[in-house]
């Protein structure tokens, strides 16, 4: 069956993700407007925008106020680039030394995170071209980054030297920004300054914060922010959410529809194994939707919204489908919701991440790219994919 929300979708699936891209929208001013003015907003954007979708979130994020995104990887700052977008794109993880001069073609800014790495890339870039740089420090994270004053020196020295180098901006990353307790936080913060005053001159950019920092620590921002997570509209930890001085709203939503609909009698079986059985008479409803999605194993026994009613997942989750038990008989086509809201009742992204004891960041990442997504842009429903190619 097509799609059939607006006549605009271009597939024929009845399992699909909606992201509300005025949302993300809102989460980013709502964010800008409790930090100081002049800091700017770095929108992280890595792993297709947290299963979000890379460039349209990228888009509503620029539009909104973000001036610089942020990936993991030099692969997705290409695909963002092969959608036009032209935006600052910084690439927080590490890039290969010996792909400098493909960033450099495309104005990507890399990380330096180790004097070797510098020194190696220093030997295959090419003559007249820049490369942009932020300058990584390890001031706790244990992950990459630059661990020494020397090391600093040594490497503000090797690109102030290199006429092809321009340092761009310097950062570092906090491991417990989404804890109460700030005692780690303020060593790193500490730590960080401490390294920042080292130098000879101060790079342009200076950021530390990821959202929890940007959200928690407003007065302790340099002039940029790395946010991610709650621009999604998520809280970076089930510790400060209660805590969080901006009300953020959820962007991504999970539907399916039923169809197969079916009464069981006392006794029956569903699905691998036969473990279900019908306790007694039942209404039974198919989801296309199973493990291959995302939608794991473990999220047996999970409830979705089915005519605005909990409805618990009965028996093994299979690669391409679930059963659900359902509240009563309803005819085929009719939509259940996974995550979001139905009627009065409303699945979060963080009741999955519960029921899946991992953290919400998680959910949407593994929701994978064979559940087509939909965009929820000015109120309506649209499909951003084939417009954007
Ligand atoms: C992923 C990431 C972020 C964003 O973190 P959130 O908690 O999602 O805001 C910021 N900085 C770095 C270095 C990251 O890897």
């Amino acid at each position: 069956m097509k799609f059939s929300l607006d006549e605009q979708g271009f597939f024929y699936r009845d399992t699909w993700a909606e992201v509300d891209l005025d949302r993300v929208r809102m989460n980013v001013k709502g964010i800008k407007s409790h930090l100081p003015e002049d800091v700017e907003f770095i929108a992280v954007v890595k792993a297709n925008a947290y299963g979000h979708g890379d460039s349209q979130v990228a888009e509503a994020a620029l539009e909104a106020g973000a001036s610089m995104l942020a990936v993991a990887f030099m692969d997705e700052a290409l695909a963002l680039r092969k959608k036009r977008i032209t935006a600052p794109i910084l690439v927080l993880g590490a890039s290969r030394p010996e792909d400098v001069n493909i960033a450099a073609e495309e104005g990507i800014i890399l990380t330096v995170f180790q004097e070797e790495w510098l020194a190696k890339a220093q030997d295959v870039l090419k003559k007249n071209t820049t490369l942009m740089l932020h300058i990584k420090i390890d001031t706790g994270m244990g992950r990459i980054g630059i661990r020494s004053i020397e090391e600093l020196k040594a490497v503000e020295r090797l690109i102030e030297e290199d006429e092809r180098l321009q340092l761009h901006g310097i950062y570092t990353h906090y491991a417990t920004a989404d804890e109460l307790d700030d005692t780690y936080f303020n060593k790193q913060l500490a730590l960080f300054r401490k390294m920042l005053s080292s130098m000879e001159k101060q790079p342009l950019v200076v950021h530390s914060s990821n959202s929890a920092a940007a959200l928690m620590h407003a007065d302790a921002q340099f002039n940029a922010v790395r946010v991610g997570i709650a621009m999604y509209g998520l809280a970076p930890s089930m510790e400060i959410q209660p805590e969080l001085p901006v009300d953020l709203q959820e962007a991504f939503t999970l539907y399916s529809r039923l169809v197969h609909v079916k009464k069981l009698d006392k006794g029956e079986k569903v699905s691998y194994g036969a473990t279900y059985e019908a306790p007694e008479e039942i209404w039974v409803g198919t989801l296309p939707i199973g493990y291959a999605d995302g939608w794991i194993r473990r999220l047996q026994g999970q409830e979705v919204l089915v005519d605005g009613k909990r409805s618990p997942i009965i028996g093994r989750i299979c690669m391409d489908q679930c059963m659900v038990k359902l509240p009563n008989e309803v005819p085929v086509g009719t939509i259940a919701t996974l995550i979001g809201s139905q009627g009065k009742e409303a699945i979060s992204i963080n009741e999955i991440a519960s029921k899946l004891e991992t953290i919400n960041y998680e959910v949407p990442c593994i929701i994978s790219s064979r559940v087509p997504r939909l965009y929820r842009q000015d109120g309506k429903v649209v499909d951003l994919n084939n417009s954007l190619l």
